[in-house]
């Protein structure tokens, strides 16, 4: 781990906070709670370190794609850990782990394009690209590692040095895939700090950064884009999402009906691009309800470490409560539980998966974001409608719609207001796509070739041609 550990001060027995397994409710480890004032000397430390990274592509290159091979080679321990702090069953894990590896893979190989402007006059201008200077990358808890990567793969590959921030709530696994990434990256390239607030809002008005990249709630990100006003650091948001999914008319219920299910409850929910409202037409609607409610009556619920587990608990306290507090006011709003709607005995975070019926439009289930394993399924009676309701929350992440014409369908989700639209599936991503939310989901972009430039500034050259 970097030199700015407190633990590796002589002398100094730092501060921790406790890890809580979800699981079971109980801490089983901690993580050093690094406070504010450390951030001066990590941030001088990325800064001097950038110098050396940003000067030799070639380099970065190879260095990002064998920390590909070194987060692959440790994906046993990474996932075990992973799994014991979030929640989410082993094989998600070792997906998410792939999914790290290969975002570092992908910007390994990606490099900015040096143009030349011909416009009729007799000069040469060139516009090359600059990397910016330390970054830094603040996470949530729901994918820890891969959201992670997907801010210091395109920040690394564009020659800029990061300081990652993971949440309080997951600090062990990425503190890990900090030590194994130290092994294979120049010192001080990559620091990854851990610690409670104000930790995150410090380093998001630190007048070293030059980039804050975040990933997280809208309130939150409001709140990094004032503190990343006070230095006019550059801002990525990438935040919440409350994406509808429409069904129309001819849809095939069986055959799309475990495809939806996973879309809203894989990783308990806890996925920003998650369906986290279905809009079925009436006339479909108690087979669309019953059909998810089968599923979510039989999926197994349990710890992530068990092998027949397929969602685990949700993550953190906080986020149990208000899973529970918006399904109960959507009961007490006259919404009817298809399945679940309640905490289930015993110990950890668990919450049973939920489908809701006859849920007023307006009820916060419908209109915010649930993030956990809860799902309004609400009829409509003309497609006019659905879009309408499906584009009028505040969120713009994602939507799709699902239907047996394709060409149909296409044509409804290009009327939604959103970064992606899918059709007949969810939250399928390509590395080399754009990824942006519109509305409260997001500022700026990234993804594929944008991720990169969202992590350069251009810098032109103009050469007359004579003397
Ligand atoms: P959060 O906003 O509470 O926290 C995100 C991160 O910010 C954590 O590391 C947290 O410690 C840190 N933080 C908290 N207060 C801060 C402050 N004042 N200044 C700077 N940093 C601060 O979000 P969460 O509960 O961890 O994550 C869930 C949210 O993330 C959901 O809304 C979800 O939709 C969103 N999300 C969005 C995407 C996306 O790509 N759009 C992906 C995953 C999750």
């Amino acid at each position: 781990m970097p030199a700015s550990e407190p633990d590796r001060v002589p002398g100094h027995r730092a501060a921790r906070f406790p890890v809580v397994d979800p699981a079971t409710g109980k801490t089983f480890d901690e993580a050093p709670d690094q406070q504010p004032d450390e951030l001066d000397s990590v941030v001088d430390r990325a800064r001097r370190a950038w110098h050396g990274w940003r000067a030799d592509p070639a380099a970065r290159t190879t260095a990002l794609r064998v920390a590909a091979d070194a987060v692959e080679a440790a994906g046993e321990e990474l996932a075990r850990l992973l799994t014991r702090e979030q929640g989410k069953p082993l094989t998600e894990s070792y997906a998410e782990i792939a999914r790290t590896a290969a975002r570092l893979r992908h910007f390994a190989d990606l490099a900015p394009r040096t143009r030349r402007i011909t416009d009729g006059r007799p000069v040469d201008s060139e516009i090359r690209w600059r990397s910016l200077g330390p970054v830094a990358a603040i996470v949530p808890w729901n994918f820890p590692l891969q959201l992670a990567a997907a801010k210091f793969a395109p920040a690394l590959a564009a020659g800029n040095t990061v300081i990652l921030k993971p949440s309080p709530f997951t600090p062990l696994a990425t503190r890990l895939l900090g030590s194994v990434l130290a092994t294979v990256l120049p010192e001080d390239v990559l620091t990854v700090v851990t610690g409670r607030e104000p930790l995150g809002a410090r380093l998001a008005s630190h007048p070293g950064i030059r980039h804050v990249t975040f990933t997280g709630s809208v309130p939150t990100g409001r709140t990094v884009a004032e503190a990343a006003a006070s230095s006019l650091a550059r801002v990525t948001l990438e935040l919440g999402g409350n994406d509808a999914a429409v069904l129309l008319d001819d849809v095939e219920v069986d055959r799309i009906a475990d495809r939806l299910f996973w879309a809203a409850f894989r990783n308990c929910g806890q996925v920003c691009m998650a369906v986290k409202r279905v809009y079925a037409p009436a006339r479909l609607h108690a087979q669309v309800v019953e059909a998810l409610a089968e599923r979510a009556r039989t999926v197994v619920v349990g710890p992530g470490l068990d092998p027949d587990t397929r969602l685990g608990p949700v993550n953190n306290a906080p986020q149990l409560a208000r899973v529970e507090q918006i399904t109960r006011r959507a009961l007490a709003d006259g919404a009817r539980a298809a399945a679940g709607g309640h905490r289930p005995a015993g110990r950890g975070n668990f919450f049973a998966p939920t489908i809701l019926t006859d849920v007023p439009p307006d009820s916060p289930v419908v209109t915010e974001e649930q993030f956990g394993p809860v799902l309004p399924v609400l009829p409509y009676r003309s497609l006019d409608e659905a879009v309408d309701a499906a584009n009028g929350t505040g969120f713009g992440l994602g939507g799709s719609v699902w239907g047996t014409d394709l060409d149909r369908a296409e044509a409804v989700a290009d009327r939604l207001e959103c970064g992606t639209a899918w059709i007949n599936h969810h939250a399928e991503l390509s590395l080399a796509q754009p990824f942006a939310g519109v509305k409260d989901s997001g500022v700026g972009v990234a993804g594929g070739a944008w991720g990169l430039y969202g992590n350069l500034r251009p810098f032109v050259v103009h050469r007359p041609q004579e003397v």
